[in-house]
């Protein structure tokens, strides 16, 4: 949602899902901005902004909009933030939001660490619903190459506890990361991580190479071979096929990806395999719909 009495530090990001929420920096860049495919906020210093100018953006909006139900704590991982400094952003919100649903942020899982699960269930109580955290990939091997400043543990351990909370968690798997060289293990333990997590949403994107694919095998720290739509389709068919999700809603339809996925794993799991199978064995047909495939 737009507004044109904020004054956004570009670029701004936000996940597809909060296209209608009111979006709120409260912090510009992200804290770790390290990790070897991502150049969201290479552009950006890190830094958490003042409370005042944060609480007097809200109350600009709330004396337009008070009918706001979401909103989007930005940047890279606001959850970064103390949870006394959260809390009171939350109770600024909830004070100008009266009909205030749901407030959601982008986390990295280290951002938990510090956090107890009695700190996160105030977030939640608070307003703090869902979290969204790019996992990336369950294989340390992979995690270390790409210089995530996460290990499984750290991602499992982080996330378990803000689901202790309440907090929901929408999870992104990063297909082709580690290239043909680590795509197995990337797959198998990607899907361990999730099967561990069970977040509420999922979601694959594809990796992409803004700065060209040079550039990210200069910061990738092992023997990148990059992937064509086959081999990526392969690596995405076996993460898929090794999940095992209760009720987990599961999409890969971000612009980066070759083929569009939408479905609640594992209830159409089979389905969904069946798809990747033809989009493999019919490259140019890939984006039918599963109707049209079954026609053919
Ligand atoms: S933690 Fe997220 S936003 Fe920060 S550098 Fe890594 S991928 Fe980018």
């Amino acid at each position: 949602m737009f507004f044109p009495y904020l004054n956004y530090n570009e670029p701004l990001f936000r996940p597809p899902s909060e296209a209608y929420s009111l979006i709120i920096q409260v912090s510009l860049g992200c804290s770790w901005n390290k990790c070897a495919f991502c150049e969201m906020y290479t552009s950006k210093k890190f830094k958490v902004r003042n409370e005042e100018d944060i609480f007097n953006e809200i109350s600009s909006v709330a004396e337009f909009s008070a009918d706001i139900k979401k909103v989007f704590l930005a940047d890279g991982n606001a959850m970064v933030l103390s949870t006394e400094k959260l809390l009171r952003i939350l109770t600024h919100l909830n004070e100008k939001f009266p009909k205030l649903t749901r407030v959601s942020a982008y986390a990295i899982a280290k951002d938990m660490e510090n956090k107890s699960v009695e700190e996160l269930k105030e977030l939640y109580d608070a307003g703090l619903k869902l979290i969204y955290v790019g996992i990336e990939s369950g294989d340390d091997e992979l995690l270390g190459l790409i210089n995530k400043g996460e290990t499984y543990e750290s991602t499992v351990k982080n996330l378990l506890k803000a689901k202790e909370a309440g907090i929901k968690s929408s999870a992104m798997i990063l297909n082709g990361l580690g290239g043909k060289k680590y795509s197995v293990q990337h797959a198998v333990n990607s899907a361990r991580v999730v099967n561990e997590i069970q977040p509420d949403y999922l979601s694959t994107l594809v990796l992409s190479f803004p700065f060209g694919v040079e550039h990210f095998i200069k910061r990738f720290k092992g023997d990148f071979q990059q992937m064509d739509i086959a081999d990526l389709l392969k690596e995405l068919k076996l993460f898929i096929s090794e999940t095992k999700l209760n009720n987990v809603i599961f999409r890969s339809d971000h612009a980066s990806n070759y083929l569009v996925l939408k479905g609640i794993l594992s209830r159409d799991k089979e389905r969904m395999l069946k798809e990747i199978n033809f989009a493999i064995d019919n490259p140019g047909k890939a984006f039918l719909r599963e109707e049209e495939q079954r026609r053919l």
